[in-house]
């Protein structure tokens, strides 16, 4: 992979320069049923959570089998007969992961032998003081063999004096930090553990008399099982052929739901704390039409994540919605050698222009949020060399200006061009007509009146949890 590293991934370029999601994770215990093939199932309808790996862990038989590789879904559990077996249960992964850091050891669920048996392990988020923990660990003979904070978490349990798993959980659970979302399976149950802040999503829903646990509801969806309530901040929840059992794995703290899941990460079919993801889009454009007029011909959005607040931008402001953007769905993974020209096509392959739509117009384009600003710019030259005669680019979050610790892989503070430029100086590098960000008091009012308790670290560096030495310098 080394000379990749001079490269560009085709597929990743949009992503790039949005907020990166780190992964997707399900858990079902349901002895005596197609366990795998739900866990496929709800696996596939998490794929948009991470593209790089997917992996899967069966109980069967009072034992735990690994199978995971590299790509979707669909191409790692291709004519895998694994999927027809009957288990008691299974906990599955799909991650996300940039080109540098994707051998498959780094890949999920974990799977590993210890005192008590074997135990797997997934988990979507980041644990702020693995690193420290790690070191302890590493000082004490353990060794580990992947760089995913993960593994400590599999470390602490294993290292544990307790005579349950979920004991072992607890102990562990109160000593790491961050934004997680965990599942656990072993021979006879399986565990699910949410951060003490709730900042990454997971979900309890019931299938028959069977109980599932996954990242967004669209998963539960996805194999009829119906949507029972969140896991709180700082749950445990115990699933075995006793049924369901909660308890507390770390003390709840400043509940701070990931505002990105709503603005951009999760499907739009999907609900958090009883409201559907696409309707919270909508209204963050109606709101964002309100607090920006500017004289236009139609309304259009960067797919997918922002079609929802394009089509209530267009709905407040009165003007037409249009597909003024098509995106290729379909590109694999290939590597490019990275330069302007290679950029723009790798964005011209992605997102193409329907000329005959925005030729001649002024055009709005809705877009979630700017990292970098890269993808952007490029969007806007495409809009402007199909005829576009002006773009006004409006944004659905207040400007990304402070690294996100949880889980988000954004990018450092430096590469953030909110965090180095004013508005008026981002408009000029994007080279839009204009530009306006949804007002951060706006975004806040949203979520409080749908009760919606939000994390907003990344627009004013409140960060809910944090390391003492995590000092992230403001302004
Ligand atoms: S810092 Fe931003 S991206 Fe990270 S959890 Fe908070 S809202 Fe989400």
């Amino acid at each position: 992979m080394d000379n990749e590293k001079q490269l560009i991934d085709l597929r990743n370029e949009q992503e790039v320069d949005h907020p990166e999601e780190a992964c997707g994770i399900f858990g079902i215990w349901a002895p005596g049923t197609t366990v795998a093939l739900h866990t496929y199932f709800a696996l596939v309808s998490l794929q948009h959570r991470g593209q790089e790996s997917a992996g899967m862990v069966l109980a069967q038989d009072k034992s735990l089998s690994l199978h995971k590789g590299q790509g979707l879904v669909t191409d790692v559990f291709q004519n895998s007969s694994l999927l027809h077996e009957i288990g008691q249960g299974a906990i599955g992964h799909v991650r996300y992961t940039s080109y540098k850091k994707s051998p498959l050891e780094n890949s999920q669920p974990l799977l590993l032998q210890y005192k008590m048996g074997q135990l797997a392990l997934a988990h979507n988020g980041n644990l702020i003081n693995a690193e420290q923990l790690r070191r302890d660990l590493e000082a004490r003979g353990s060794i580990f063999q992947s760089d995913i904070d993960l593994e400590v978490m599999a470390h602490l349990i294993s290292r544990s004096n307790f005579e349950t798993v979920e004991t072992a959980v607890t102990e562990a659970a109160q000593r790491v930090q961050g934004g997680y979302a965990m599942v656990f399976l072993t021979q006879d149950k399986l565990l699910a553990i949410r951060d003490p802040n709730g900042l990454r999503p997971l979900c309890l829903g019931k299938i028959d008399q069977h109980y599932v646990v996954a990242s967004e509801s669209c998963a539960l969806d996805a194999i009829n099982a119906q949507f029972i309530r969140e896991i709180r901040p700082g749950e445990g929840v115990i699933i075995d052929d006793k049924g369901l059992r909660s308890f507390q794995a770390a003390p709840a703290g400043r509940h701070s739901f990931c505002a990105f899941e709503f603005i951009y990460f999760a499907r739009p079919d999907s609900n958090f704390y009883d409201h559907n993801v696409h309707a919270i889009r909508r209204v963050l454009g109606k709101k964002l039409a309100e607090e920006s007029h500017v004289e236009a011909d139609l309304v259009i959005g960067v797919p997918d994540s922002s079609i929802s607040a394009a089509i209530g931008y267009a709905e407040a402001c009165d003007l037409p919605y249009e597909m003024g953007l098509i995106k290729n769905r379909y590109l694999g993974r290939t590597f490019i050698k990275p330069s302007p020209e290679a950029r723009t096509t790798a964005v011209r392959m992605k997102l193409n222009p329907i000329e005959h739509i925005v030729q001649g117009k002024r055009v709005i384009l809705v877009d979630d949020s700017i990292v970098r600003g890269t993808t952007t710019k490029h969007i806007i030259r495409l809009l402007k060399e199909v005829g576009a005669k002006e773009v006004h680019v409006r944004i659905t979050s207040p400007p990304y200006s402070f690294p996100c610790p949880y889980g988000i892989d954004t990018a450092t503070r430096g590469e953030l061009i909110a965090a180095n430029n004013s508005i008026e100086e981002i408009r000029q590098t994007i080279q839009a007509d204009s530009l306006h960000y949804l007002k951060q008091e706006t975004l806040e009012d949203i979520f409080k009146k749908n009760n919606i308790p939000i994390c907003s670290a990344c627009f004013d560096a409140d960060y809910p949890v944090r390391l003492p030495e995590l000092t992230i310098e403001k302004g």
